[in-house]
């Protein structure tokens, strides 16, 4: 079964302060007797469910065309997060996650920020004691249910260790209906040169076969 964990691109989703929604210009029109529709899209690249790239913190890092598929498909633990506190190293080490996980999902309180109209900075995130726990236990892959992996207090802390050892960062999830679990990760950027890129992720069950 497949579970489609990424959010629809449309005007007036919630964006990080600053970021640019999307915005769609017609080109072409049916409604004004144009032959088809075409549209120009506009938007932050950190809009919605994408990947962040090294580039987005590090002056020369790898851009988003050249992340490594391996660590974005594959076995991935979604793991609950109580509470409003960051996510930090001694809450992952509690977890007892088998040694050979690569890829975490954080399932967290910001289901209930995601339902509000506007940005919340009291999001959940992955602080810097965290982010160390993941690049110490090869953790290739993290993503969470919210606009930041980085506390909003943060200056960048955590985005930095994680993309610095490479570790690939997905924000914006739509995690709801996902019950904590193992499943597996298929999470495919546009090909961008940029420093991050949009992408459609989906689980597939692997208690459920399709
Ligand atoms: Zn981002």
């Amino acid at each position: 079964m497949i579970r489609d964990v990424s959010v629809t691109v449309r005007p007036g989703i919630v964006t990080y302060p600053g970021e640019p929604g999307p915005t769609f210009t017609p080109i072409h029109a049916m409604a004004s007797g144009d032959l088809d529709n075409v549209n120009a899209l506009s938007m932050g690249i950190h809009t919605g469910t994408h990947v962040d790239a090294p580039r987005h913190f590090i002056a020369d890092g790898a851009t988003a065309d050249s992340l490594d598929l391996e660590a974005m498909v594959g076995p991935c633990r979604v793991v609950e997060v109580p509470g409003d506190d960051a996510i930090g190293a001694p809450f992952l080490e509690n977890l007892g996650l088998p040694p050979d996980t690569r890829r975490i999902l954080f399932k967290t309180t910001n289901i209930l920020r995601a339902q509000k109209p506007v940005f919340d900075p009291t999001f959940v995130a992955l602080g810097i004691d965290g982010a160390r726990w993941v690049t110490a236990h090869g953790i290739r892959l993290v993503g969470i249910d919210y606009c930041s992996m980085e506390p909003f207090h943060q200056q960048g802390e955590t985005h930095q260790e994680l993309l610095a050892h490479g570790v690939v960062i997905i924000e914006g999830l739509d995690l709801v209906r996902i019950d904590p679990g193992e499943y597996e990760l298929l999470c495919l950027p546009v090909k961008l040169e940029a420093e991050g890129s949009p992408a459609r992720v989906i689980l597939r069950d692997l208690r459920r076969p399709s």
